[in-house]
């Protein structure tokens, strides 16, 4: 039987692996397995949520494990460290657990087909001091670390001369942009937590932006309506302003000026991750990227496949596809459409990738977004209501591509009933 192995679990590819394994690994017509570095999933763009608290990781975070369990695929827990091309091998690194001890040794998998879904990281541009003072918004271990640091310097406010609560977020992609507005909402709502003498001019949050406009990707008049948005929320959003260093003390501008900040997040864009660059001979980009076919094979190997933020795959008409979730989400499609036909024999499709437009979540706030992208030149301008609706069912397209439509109606049941019975802000 095929040994199909896909490493990472993210957006691409958990939805992969769950198709797979109803299509082929429960009819025993292929050997699925999953590796992923995690014991469980979140969705990465609900991550500026477990950073400002809205969200709590203990109740929406999914173990791969149960879910392997229910759609026919097994869960390998390890990180990827290498890909033997040769013996058609991946080498996983020890398993490290949190205190430093090693819970497994580095081991080998087979694969006749794998597909390499590992995302992408922070990019810091080799900026001085970054790694040292930035939080990044990778995981959501890191984002529980800045909601920790959060909470503990709200409960230094008032006490020990903490004044303000001064946070700079740095890159105004959607990313700095939804977690500018997200912070103002767990504000809001931590007062009301035995936070009582808190409130909204004890937080200040500036939003550093090199370019001339927030959310470069879309449309001017969308920027400048989440722009006035976050005006009105209080934000500082400082556009054509360059960092050059972090430091302990907050963000150094090109100009020498001193952005203070007593947390720092660097969202100001991204790259796969640095051990892919040379791995196993594959052809990569500049940001570490492997570069696909229109197949979505890699362009050296065709038995290794890359989707996602971590894949650098060519537009017909010129650029790249975006590293989005939408687009991991038409990838796993189709590398799962591509690997059936292999199996069978039959010729692959290629890829289209269609922009189905971009949203942004202003938190409670405001949505505002454009839809249709590349159908309607992204000219269909959406705020409001309706841009939340469309919004919250880009989650919920995932959740139904992993549990089908019954099983995501009851979760979003359970998710109303957690509103009235569970805090509105995770306060731990
Ligand atoms: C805060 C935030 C908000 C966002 N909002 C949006 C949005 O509104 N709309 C949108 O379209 N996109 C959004 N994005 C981008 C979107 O999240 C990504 O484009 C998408 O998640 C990419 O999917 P992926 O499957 O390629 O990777 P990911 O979803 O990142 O999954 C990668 C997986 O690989 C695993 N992994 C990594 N390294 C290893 C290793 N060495 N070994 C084993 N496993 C490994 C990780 O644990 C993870 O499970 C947002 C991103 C962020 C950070």
């Amino acid at each position: 039987m095929k040994k199909i192995v896909i490493v990472g679990g993210g957006a691409g590819g958990l939805e992969l692996a769950t198709k797979l394994g109803k299509k082929l690994g429960k009819k025993g017509k292929a050997h699925i397995t999953l590796v992923d570095k995690n014991r469980t999933h979140l969705w990465k763009p609900l991550l500026h949520e477990l950073a400002a608290g809205s969200l709590d990781d203990g109740i929406d975070a999914l173990s791969y494990r149960a879910h392997a369990k229910n759609h026919g695929f097994n869960f390998k827990l390890a990180p990827l460290a290498d890909i033997d091309r040769t013996n058609k091998q991946i080498k996983l690194a020890k398993l490290i657990d949190t205190d430093g001890t090693e819970i497994l040794p580095e081991s080998k998998l087979d694969y006749d087909i794998l597909v390499m879904a590992l995302g992408s990281v922070s990019n810091d541009f080799n900026t001085k001091g970054v790694s040292d003072h930035c939080i990044f918004l990778d995981s959501p271990q890191q984002a529980k670390k800045f909601h920790h640091l959060m909470l503990n310097k709200y409960l230094q406010l008032g006490v020990q001369e903490t004044k303000q609560v001064s946070v700079a977020i740095v890159g105004a992609g959607a990313t700095g942009v939804e977690l500018s507005a997200e912070l103002y909402n767990s504000l809001e709502q931590v007062s009301s937590y035995g936070f009582e003498h808190i409130n909204s001019t004890d937080l200040k949050v500036s939003l550093v932006e090199a370019g001339e406009k927030i959310l470069p990707a879309l449309p001017e008049r969308i920027s400048s309506s989440a722009h006035q948005e976050l005006l009105k929320l209080g934000v500082d959003v400082r556009t054509q302003t360059m960092v050059t260093e972090a430091t302990e003390k907050g963000l150094i501008t090109k100009d020498g000026e001193l952005i203070e900040a007593d947390l720092i997040v660097w969202a100001a864009g991204i790259k796969a991750p640095n051990f892919l660059k040379e791995i196993a001979g594959l052809e990569t980009n500049r940001i570490n990227q492997l570069v696909v076919k229109q197949t979505l094979q890699t362009t050296l190997d065709d038995n290794i496949y890359a989707l996602g933020d971590c894949a650098c795959c060519a537009l017909p008409g010129g650029g790249f596809v975006p590293p989005r979730a939408q687009s991991a989400h038409q990838m796993a499609s189709l590398v799962a459409k591509n690997i059936i036909a292999t199996l069978k024999e039959k010729p692959l499709c290629d890829y289209k990738y269609t922009d189905y437009g971009s949203l942004v979540s202003l938190s409670n706030y405001s949505t505002v977004g454009s839809l249709m992208g590349n159908l309607m030149k992204g000219s269909m301008k959406i705020e409001g209501r309706l841009a939340r609706l469309v919004y919250i069912s880009l989650y919920r397209m995932h959740q139904v591509a992993l549990h089908g439509y019954f099983r995501t109606a009851l979760i979003t049941l359970v998710e109303r009933i957690n509103r009235v019975l569970r805090p509105r802000l995770k306060l731990h």
